[in-house]
């Protein structure tokens, strides 16, 4: 089996860090600073009988006004999305934003499944404050799964590798 997964988010949510917990090796820079990926960043991970292509995509940008990179860049992430076979829709566990907000509308006219993965819930400090918009959400876009994950501790990572498994 071999199918394609491309990771989605706004800038900053974590989707290299993501690419590199499951890679095993740091193939994409990570950075607090925005924009650092630009590109489309591959990586292909063998397991028996299995290969998954982890497509890790610079951050979608709402302001494109006058900026040629963000425009190349979000060029990037939306072209990431045309062969696809999953999505891996990346969020912070406590703010919601205009620009997933855009990511989200993006993600409508994708007809593969979406995993939404709710990233940094090391840094929750009780569960309950884990994004009060996810049932809203849930409403706005059909999720094949919801996962809460820390993709800088690992936590659930295994489990949102085997869900990916479970849809490729
Ligand atoms: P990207 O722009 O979506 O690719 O985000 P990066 O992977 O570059 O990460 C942005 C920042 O968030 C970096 O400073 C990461 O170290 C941090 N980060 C990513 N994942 C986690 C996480 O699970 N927990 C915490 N505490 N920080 C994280
Ligand atoms: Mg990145």
């Amino acid at each position: 089996r071999c199918g394609y997964v491309t990771i989605v988010g706004r800038p900053n949510v974590g989707k290299s860090t993501l690419m590199n917990r499951i890679l095993g090796q740091k193939l994409s820079i990570t950075s607090k600073k925005p924009q650092t990926t630009r590109h489309q960043i591959l990586g292909i991970k063998t397991e028996e009988g299995m290969q998954v292509v982890y497509v890790d995509t610079p951050g979608l940008h709402i302001d494109e006004r006058g900026k040629a990179l963000n425009r190349y860049m979000n060029r990037a992430a939306s072209e990431a999305l045309r062969h696809v076979d999953l999505v891996v829709f990346l969020v912070d566990r406590t703010a919601w934003t205009e620009e997933d907000e855009a990511v989200l509308d993006k993600l409508r006219h994708v007809r593969c499944p979406v995993i939404l993965a709710v990233n940094k819930v090391d840094l929750l400090k009780d569960k309950a404050s884990l994004l009060p918009q996810l049932e809203e959400l849930s409403s706005k876009l059909s999720f094949a799964e919801i996962i809460p994950i820390s993709a800088e501790k690992g936590h659930n990572v295994d489990q949102l590798e085997e869900t990916v498994a479970r849809y490729i």
